[in-house]
């Protein structure tokens, strides 16, 4: 197949692409949703969450070169998975230069998740990890995200399978800065996975593809499988989700609804008066 832009062979369809011009209109993409949603303004600090996969690796590739970054990545400490990733992205950042902080579960006052060994790890580990998140990108104005459109699709579909209102405030491109936590931004909101697999690929960014260990426990990976099943059948059922949800002002309602409480131990966003991370931490000590 020949690509709809040159006459090269193309190495992407819908539509097909050659691997420059895929490059091209990826990029063209990240930053038109940046644009689009008013994700950076100028003069604002930037802090890319990082770990090393392909995700936030293809993210710093697209930052770095329009803004300065620096990256903060944080250690869940999971044996044989993340001090891999860790690898690579401290490789990365010291060949663009790119400052990079690492913090662990320990730093917050918890065990690490292998240490903790709950029966959910990803609950446990997205509520640790976010806090992390929150706590050490304060004095940037923005911390980026490398979520992408089947991310988003999933957490949508997760959280009305749950009937989980407050997390809808997290949906969208950007969530406003609070009391002094930086605003947090997805500028790959509209890309599919496999495209940001394809771009490392192509870019030659030096990433393990490989999931964590606990991925398959998680209710999200169900909700992932049924979900590409259904694109297989219906492509674009993904991006539909999201499109659909993005126009629905009931999520800009719930922005303002929730996360309007603040944990009276650490002062992070929480919805009774100890946030998650705290408690966890209190039980897990
Ligand atoms: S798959 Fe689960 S345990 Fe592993 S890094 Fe992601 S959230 Fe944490
Ligand atoms: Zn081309
Ligand atoms: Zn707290």
């Amino acid at each position: 197949m020949q690509c709809a832009y040159c006459t090269e062979k193309a190495v992407m369809n819908t539509p097909p692409r050659c691997k420059n011009h895929f490059v091209e209109l990826f990029e063209k993409t990240a930053h038109e949703t940046i644009k689009e949603f008013n994700l950076i303004q100028e003069g604002q600090t930037l802090c890319v969450a990082a770990s090393g996969g392909k995700d936030s690796l293809a993210l710093l590739e697209v930052l770095h070169t329009q803004y300065p970054v620096e990256a903060l990545c944080v250690d869940e400490g999971i044996a044989g998975y993340r001090d891999t990733s860790i690898r690579d992205l401290q490789a990365y950042c010291t060949e663009k230069s790119i400052p990079l902080r690492i913090v662990s579960f320990a730093d917050l006052g918890s065990k690490s998740l292998d240490e903790l060994n709950p029966t959910h790890p990803c609950s446990t580990c997205g509520v640790l990890r976010r806090k992390a998140l929150l706590q050490y990108s304060t004095k940037y104005d923005l911390i980026a995200t490398g979520h992408n459109l089947d991310d988003e699709a999933q957490t949508i579909l997760m959280n009305i399978l749950r009937n989980q209102r407050q997390l809808l405030s997290r949906i969208g491109p950007k969530t406003p800065a609070q009391q002094g936590i930086a605003a947090r931004i997805k500028p790959f909101y509209l890309i599919p996975e496999k495209e940001i697999r394809a771009y490392c690929l192509l870019k030659q960014i030096t990433t393990n593809f490989s999931e964590c260990p606990n991925v398959v426990k998680s209710f999200r990976w169900r909700v992932g499988e049924e979900l590409n099943e259904l694109e297989r059948k219906q492509p674009g059922t993904k991006k539909n989700i999201v499109t659909a949800f993005l126009n629905k002002h009931y999520v800009r309602e719930e922005h303002k609804r929730c996360e309007q409480h603040f944990c009276r131990r650490c002062g992070m966003p929480a919805s009774n008066e100890l946030c998650r991370a705290c408690t966890l931490i209190t039980i897990g000590s």
